[in-house]
């Protein structure tokens, strides 16, 4: 997968310059310009053209690109053998699939399938990693807590016990310890 061009080659709209509407008549109610399969297969569009409502005279890429992998033939084939409910879903999926074809000519979508694929699963490594690294830091925060706790607990007990007897100094080695116990995990 190192050939990056994109093969997307927009169609320009301002390189067919429309002509001047003054001066012709009126348009009839119902355009009967062929579709781009149509134009481009250089056939009459019939009023039932099965392709007419899939591939509009403004796109005329979208055919040639279905037409150069799959075939008019394959295509007019296809479409007839499918629910018209269906029919706009599969040419997108054969204009998608005849695009990654074309750029890939040797993987084609299957490429782009395997390349998704190795992105999900390094991106599951990257989470189960995340994860990880949470569980252990929580379990170090928890730890921590506990041995702030723990100190604090042990700096209190000399306090009451100094209030009540002043002469026990048994407890106040070193009232401070815990700090640099606690600078050793922080
Ligand atoms: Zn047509």
């Amino acid at each position: 997968m190192d050939s990056n061009e994109t093969m997307t080659t927009f169609y320009n709209p301002s390189s067919s310059s429309s002509p001047s509407p003054a001066t012709s008549p009126p348009p009839p109610p119902v355009i009967q310009s062929p579709c781009a399969a149509c134009k481009i297969l250089r056939r009459r569009c019939a009023d039932k053209c099965i392709l007419a409502p899939y591939f509009p005279p403004t796109d005329p890429l979208k055919f040639t690109t279905a037409h150069r992998v799959f075939g008019a033939s394959n295509i007019i084939k296809l479409l007839q053998e499918l629910p018209e409910s269906q029919r706009a879903d599969a040419v997108t999926s054969m204009v998608y699939e005849a695009k990654a074809r074309i750029r890939d000519p040797v993987y084609g979508c299957a490429g782009v399938i395997c390349h998704l694929q190795r992105e999900v699963s390094d991106l599951q490594a990257q989470l189960a990693k995340a994860q990880a690294e949470i569980i252990s830091m929580q379990g170090h925060q928890a730890n921590l807590i506990a041995l702030v706790c723990m100190e604090m607990d042990k700096h209190k007990q000399p306090l009451i016990h100094n209030s009540i007897n002043l002469d026990h100094q048994s407890f106040e080695d070193d009232p401070y310890c815990f700090l640099d116990d606690i600078s050793l995990w922080t």
